[in-house]
């Protein structure tokens, strides 16, 4: 085998390898170019144990070096940081105290070129922190002020007495790669329990659902897709005791996955992984195990500790074991899974829209105490209406909603923002303070596209370049839209019309007409119908899988909406010694160059008695009866000037270009 394959297949350097291969007996030499099958065979097998040398190694002289350049400087020494989920350079290189060239060079040695004001995001930081030695930490949006409210829930449940807490049922989320089938699981999970009359499904959908497993019940969370989640997180609610995170067994660890593993590490909730689609022939569950392993989410069938729980929620197999999972967990966490139902509900918002009929209508997952009818209610102590009706997931009216129970409220006059903090409060009730309704639409919520309405009639001065966008990762997603706020331009700016995550759809595709909008795929592909209605509509669909890439190409859009600039060139100066033809929009002249010269095809402005009286452009220029392109200072010549006929002898010329200078966004 070829070292450099050995070296692929190792993931580490090939020269790093051959360092190495003699301290752990392999004597090939320093330049070797094969090995004999056999012993490449054996430094596989010692594969994992010749990567953790190599980092160790590469660590203690980082360390060394890190020492040795602080203790020179007299530097602070830092061994752990904590920042956002983006920042800029500059701050970055301040938290973790080190000088801003270092800090870009490293940055620059993974790829990245950014300057001192440019953000980077949390990974990309982590990468360049851990090189100095330095372990980095994200902040918990919850770490925010914005998200006092949601520490609301937190702290009424810690104000309660150990005695009145009694435990509720497990709320969980599903999670996952797009198109792994966390719809079709919810599905499966929710004909589990299917109680008679019920059989033609659930009239009114919403946003969650409960099912009784052995006389216990289970709240399922039916807004799939960790964009949902994060918005509630980014908004500091908590909302799930349990996630479940779907893998394909045809696809394993998949980008929205890995994010997915890590909103469900931040919020620090307990995972269960189902392994879907096991009915496909191309199914693999021990690639997924070996996926997870190597993100340090070892199988507990393997001697870890992830527990996974193959499934197929088409074929309705293994739901079974997954609810028994799910109550098992639960009865690990069951200190936490707790709440007092004998209070005032707060709880917060996971759905709202304004319905034709019932006019602003929520659902709300209940966290601690009972939500009765009768109850008022208070978003950010601004009151928000009576319960005039409460119903659950079947749409049947209800009196009252326990801890883990969501309910539609009927009766609010406003419709509140998904991840709001719901509380029930008399006194605020009172006071009727007003609020301004929320259009729905332009929240950033549950839904997968956010639509933005045209709000900027009154910047009419601005141009605006229509986007939208599709990524595969919120990361991504997050970081273009952040990098095209950006964009620094009084004249041309960007909209962003819709944004989202996954595979570009026919919906996209007319939207991008109907708005007029570029239509952007980072890292995604475009559906085959969302092509065919492409192809019949002409849009263009551009894809990108380089971030800079695509700013470039924006920024290049908006240049050429740039309004372009005119810049004079002064060239001479003449007089008119003689008219010889005066035409209707013409005359032909005859003059002599004062000073500079003139140019054929430029222009000129007429001057008499120093004031400018008409503008004109000279359209041939002859020397001596010769056609010529110049004449010189002290020459005499002969000219076509087109314009006003106003020219008499003795009027001065004044002789200019005027080139257009194309502005450019930087
Ligand atoms: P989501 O994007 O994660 O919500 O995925 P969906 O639930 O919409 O499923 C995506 C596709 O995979 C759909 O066509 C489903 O029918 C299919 N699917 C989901 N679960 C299974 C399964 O267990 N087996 C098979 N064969 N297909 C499945």
């Amino acid at each position: 085998m070829n070292v450099t394959e050995l070296a692929r297949k190792l993931r580490i350097n090939t020269n790093e390898l051959l360092e190495i291969l003699p301290e752990f007996g392999f004597d090939i030499g320093k330049k070797a170019i094969k090995v004999d099958s056999k012993i490449a065979h054996k430094i596989l097998e010692l594969g994992p144990k010749i990567k953790q040398k190599l980092e160790d190694e590469r660590k203690a002289k980082m360390e060394e070096f890190r020492k040795l350049s602080q203790q020179e400087k007299g530097v602070q020494e830092i061994t752990e940081a904590r920042i956002p989920a983006v920042i800029t350079v500059r701050e970055f290189s301040k938290v973790i105290n080190q000088p801003v060239n270092n800090v870009i060079k490293e940055l620059m040695k993974s790829g990245v070129m950014a300057s001192l004001n440019e953000k980077i995001d949390f990974e990309t930081a982590a990468i360049v922190a851990d090189e100095f030695g330095i372990k980095l930490n994200q902040e918990d949006s919850a770490d925010t002020a914005t998200a006092e409210s949601g520490q609301k829930i937190k702290a009424a449940l810690e104000q309660e007495k150990k005695t009145d807490l009694v435990s509720r049922a497990p709320v969980i989320v599903v999670m996952g790669h797009v198109d792994h089938g966390k719809t079709k699981l919810l599905d499966a999970i929710r004909r589990t329990n299917v109680v008679e009359g019920e059989a033609g499904g659930i009239t009114q959908h919403i946003g969650a659902y409960q099912v009784v497993r052995k006389e216990r019940l289970i709240t399922c969370i039916d807004t799939p897709g960790h964009e949902a989640f994060t918005a509630m997180r980014s908004r500091g609610a908590k909302i799930a005791d349990i996630a479940i995170l779907v893998i394909a067994a045809n696809d394993s660890i998949k980008p929205q996955t890995e994010e997915a593993i890590k909103i469900i590490k931040q919020a620090g909730l307990p995972m269960i992984v189902a392994i879907n689609k096991i009915d496909l022939p191309d199914a693999n569950i021990e690639k997924v195990k070996q996926d997870l392993a190597s993100m340090n989410l070892t199988p507990e069938d393997w001697g870890g500790q992830t527990i996974c729980v193959p499934i197929s929620a088409k074929e309705n197999m293994g739901i079974d074991d997954l609810l028994e999972t799910i109550l098992l967990v639960s009865d690990l966490e069951k200190d936490k899974i707790v709440a007092n139902p004998n209070k005032d509900a707060i709880g917060t918002i996971i759905e709202a829209h304004i319905n034709k009929g019932e006019g602003p209508v929520a659902t709300v997952l209940v966290q601690n105490g009972t939500l009765k009818v009768g109850d008022n209610l208070c978003i950010n102590n601004v009151f928000y209406g009576k319960a005039r009706a409460l119903k659950d997931y079947t749409n049947q009216d209800v009196e009252k909603a326990e801890p883990s129970t969501p309910v539609k409220i009927i009766g609010l006059k406003y419709a509140p923002k998904v991840g709001d903090i719901l509380e029930v409060s008399c006194e605020v009730g009172r006071k009727q303070k007003k609020v301004k309704t929320f259009d729905l639409q332009k929240e950033e919520t549950t839904v997968n596209q956010a639509v933005f309405k045209d709000d900027d009639q009154e910047d009419d001065q601005v141009t605006r370049v229509n986007l939208i966008i599709k990524a595969d990762v919120l990361g991504s997603l997050e970081a273009i839209i952040e990098s095209l706020e950006k964009i620094d331009s009084e004249e041309v700016k960007v909209k962003i019309i819709s944004k989202g995550l996954g595979n570009i759809t026919d919906t996209d595709v007319n939207l991008a007409e109907s708005s007029g909008a570029l239509l952007i795929g980072f890292n995604v592909k475009t559906s085959p119908l969302a092509e065919d209605v492409a192809r019949e509509k002409n849009i263009n669909i551009k894809y990108y899988d380089i971030i800079y890439k695509l700013i470039e190409d924006i920024k290049e859009k908006m240049s050429d909406l740039l309004t372009p600039e005119i810049v004079r060139t002064d060239l001479g100066k003449a007089k008119v010694l003689a008219i010889f033809k005066t035409e209707n929009k013409a005359m032909i002249i005859g003059g002599k160059v004062l000073s500079g010269k003139i140019e054929n095809n430029t222009k000129a402005q007429v001057i008499r008695d120093k004031e400018k009286i008409a503008t004109g452009e000279i359209v041939q220029l002859q020397s001596g009866k010769q056609d010529v392109n110049e004449v010189a200072e002290g020459q005499e010549f002969g000219l076509k000037y087109q314009g006003d006929p106003v020219i008499q002898e003795g009027d001065r010329l004044e002789v200019y270009k005027e080139e257009k200078l194309v502005k450019k966004i930087n």
